[in-house]
């Protein structure tokens, strides 16, 4: 690793339609030491054949770099799929139930996502639910249905290749069943900059710093306080980066340009969540960016719950006592600053923040319900 930061473990979600952690365990990762943290995996050497289960997301692993897992045979036949633990969590909040009817994935390519969704509805056994798939880039859909067919998916995937999820019909009878919809929108990618497959950028100093998250700071990198890596981040004086859908990065020297590129995109966020909500008989929605911009998080949330269309459908955001176990427990939430000072719409966000430790990259998820709990 040429990085100075923590080292990033690999995260492998098993795809439980293809196998289980246990087939995995005695095949794929034979002769690996399993740890009981995280942490463990990060502090082991490089190449120690170390991994743990994790305690947030069921069927996900985390194993110290140093093996390629795309070589194995697991990934070539879809039973394990590489996936950052933080890209796990819409699919586990949205949590799609066999009396939830059928979902939607709006911006689903390559299918880390679409592929997880599945996992959890045939993990249920129900065989009745359907997702819809929506991929405006005719040449992302590709890989999206390969990636589907891969994941043994495909049977119950309707993947609508090169379709903008914002032309489609919400009252349209082909989507009378959907009650869940997942919105993972195209971002500025500023929570993966710095990942150690890519350039080793620092992270623009953003409208929310990136930091451990309120009330839950042991995780911080050791021995370093707020005020020697704020000084460290000055010295290093950060490129602005934008990483697009493609892994294209853009570097922003200008200010007033990086924030003129945010806010278009948190418009079509934006957009994108508000359409969600005209869906008829949907119920619950989570929307995420792999973001560190609170422009492109929590003031998205505000705005949306504060729009017209959310209070006359009734459209709340998912309180974290309401959430799925792991998400409820999982510590880092939103900002409260960037919140307008509201606590209980902070701590229903989720945030994950690179280099806290954690292992992951940088995230951001809130789920939205309506009707009764
Ligand atoms: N959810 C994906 C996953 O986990 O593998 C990653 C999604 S990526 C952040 C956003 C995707 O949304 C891109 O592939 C982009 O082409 C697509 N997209 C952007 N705007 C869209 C729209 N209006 N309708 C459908 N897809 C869109």
């Amino acid at each position: 690793e040429s990085r100075t930061g923590p080292v990033h473990p690999r995260w492998i979600r098993v795809n439980t339609i293809k196998s289980t952690v246990d087939d995995q365990l005695e095949t794929t990762f034979k002769g690996f030491e399993i740890v009981p943290s995280v942490q463990d995996v990060i502090s082991a050497p490089v190449g120690s054949k170390t991994l743990c289960l994790d305690g947030h997301v069921p069927n996900l692993i985390a194993a110290s770099p140093g093996t390629d897992f795309t070589k194995t045979e697991a990934y070539k036949t879809g039973a394990i799929i590489l996936q950052d633990k933080a890209s796990c969590f819409p699919a586990y909040l949205l949590d799609p139930r066999p009396e939830d009817g059928d979902v939607i994935d709006a911006c689903a390519a390559p299918g880390n996502k679409t592929t997880h969704l599945a996992a959890i509805i045939r993990g249920r056994d129900s065989t009745e639910q359907k997702i819809y798939a929506f991929e405006k880039d005719r040449n992302r859909a590709k890989t999206l249905d390969m990636m589907v067919k891969q994941a043994g998916s495909d049977s119950f995937t309707v993947i609508h290749r090169g379709q903008d999820f914002l032309k489609v019909d919400p009252g349209d009878k082909a989507y009378k069943k959907v009650t869940a919809l997942l919105l993972d929108p195209s971002c500025s990618g500023s929570g993966i900059v710095g990942r150690d497959d890519l350039p080793d950028f620092h992270l623009p100093e953003g409208p929310v710093k990136a930091s451990a998250g309120k009330g839950d700071k042991k995780a911080a990198p050791a021995g370093k306080t707020d005020r020697k890596r704020k000084r460290e981040d000055n010295e290093n004086k950060p490129p602005a980066v934008v990483v697009d859908d493609d892994g294209e990065t853009t570097e922003f020297t200008s200010e007033k340009d990086l924030n003129a590129r945010i806010e278009a995109l948190a418009s079509f966020q934006l957009t994108l969540l508000l359409r969600a909500f005209t869906f008829p008989h949907a119920k619950k929605i989570t929307y995420s960016t792999c973001s560190v911009y609170a422009g492109e998080n929590e003031h998205v949330v505000l705005k949306a719950l504060s729009s017209e269309i959310a209070k006359n459908q009734g459209w709340r955001i998912l309180a974290r006592d309401r959430q799925i176990r792991g998400m409820q427990e999982w510590p880092v939430r939103g900002d409260v600053d960037a919140c307008d000072g509201d606590e209980t719409v902070a701590e229903a966000c989720i945030r994950t923040y690179r280099d806290d430790g954690r292992g992951v990259m940088g995230f951001f998820v809130a789920g939205f319900v309506r009707g009764d709990d």
